[in-house]
């Protein structure tokens, strides 16, 4: 089809590349999930189907795209890489729905994502960045247990629920679980609390240590590389297992123990 006169279309194609030299999180979040719960039965607050099923989308995404952990002059299409990122997420969330929801049958409406790239300067931005969604997984999580207990285990409905938890802070809402339902709210499974962290495992700079929620983050590096290097490190990448932990990535630790992901 080459020089048809339909060809000038071409020109509305816009390169859209991202800030040079600058830390690259696509975030990927379901569309309409809410929906999606009510029609799939999701278990409320944390069904750990959907989680797990989130999980492996995220890690065979980590796994199929070495890129999402490149430098950015590498490749300058981050256009492509949110798409190849969303619909590779996607694949695998249909593909691994049978193992995650054995006995629910997919059909509609079908699960599908958003994905949008922010560029962050800074290393601390980005650890800012991750801070953020971690502690708003807390946030929610504490919250969403709390408010399920009441209508689950205390026979509550949504509005009366919601009136009793409103203006509480953390220490009220550890409370009310507490001395209402008896549950300890830091016995609450890792993967509730802290999210998950999938990321590549090489070894343990001090070994002896053991990773959105609905949304997932990956990250490319900035640091600017000669092309064999980069290709070195892309094996060795492309290798290295892939896992996924529930573990604070607040505090210094995880990166002090790990300086490969973010170097
Ligand atoms: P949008 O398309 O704007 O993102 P949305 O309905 O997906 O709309 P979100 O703010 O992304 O809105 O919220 C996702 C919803 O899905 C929340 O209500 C959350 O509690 C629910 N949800 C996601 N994962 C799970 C899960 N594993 N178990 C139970 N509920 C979940
Ligand atoms: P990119 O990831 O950048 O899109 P690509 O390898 O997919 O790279 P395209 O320019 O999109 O490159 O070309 C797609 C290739 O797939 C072409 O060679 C095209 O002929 C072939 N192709 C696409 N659809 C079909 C089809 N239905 N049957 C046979 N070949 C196809
Ligand atoms: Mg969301
Ligand atoms: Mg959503
Ligand atoms: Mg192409
Ligand atoms: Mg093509
Ligand atoms: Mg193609």
């Amino acid at each position: 089809m080459a020089n048809s006169k339909f060809e000038y279309v071409r020109n509305f194609e816009q390169t859209d590349s991202l800030l040079p030299n600058t830390w690259i999180v696509v975030r990927v979040d379901g569309r309409a999930f809410t929906k999606m719960c009510a029609k799939y039965g999701f278990e409320k607050p944390n069904d750990r189907r959907a989680l797990d099923l989130m999980n492996a989308a995220a890690k065979a995404v980590v796994t199929d795209l070495p890129e999402a952990m490149i430098a950015y002059g590498v490749s300058d299409e981050y256009s492509k890489l949110v798409s190849t990122i969303v619909s590779t997420f996607t694949a695998n969330y249909v593909y691994s729905w049978p193992t995650c929801f054995p006995g629910t049958p997919l059909s509609f409406p079908l699960p599908t994502f958003d994905g949008r790239a922010v560029c962050y300067p800074s290393l601390q931005n980005l650890r800012d960045y991750l801070s953020w969604r971690q502690v708003d997984c807390h946030i929610n999580n504490l919250y969403n247990t709390t408010f399920w207990s009441l209508i689950q285990l205390g026979g509550l409905d949504n509005k009366e629920a919601e009136k009793i938890l409103a203006g509480t802070l953390a220490a009220e809402k550890n409370e009310i679980l507490f001395s209402k339902f008896h549950i300890n709210y830091n016995n609450e499974p890792e993967i509730f609390k802290k999210g998950s962290v999938i990321f590549r495992d090489y070894e343990l700079v001090d070994p002896g240590s053991h990773a959105v929620d609905l949304e997932m983050d990956a990250l490319a590096e900035p640091v600017q590389q000669s092309k064999t290097q980069a290709e070195k490190d892309k094996k060795k990448r492309a290798k290295a297992r892939v896992v996924v932990e529930h573990i604070d990535i607040i505090k210094d630790e995880f990166w002090d123990k790990r300086p490969w992901i973010l170097s």
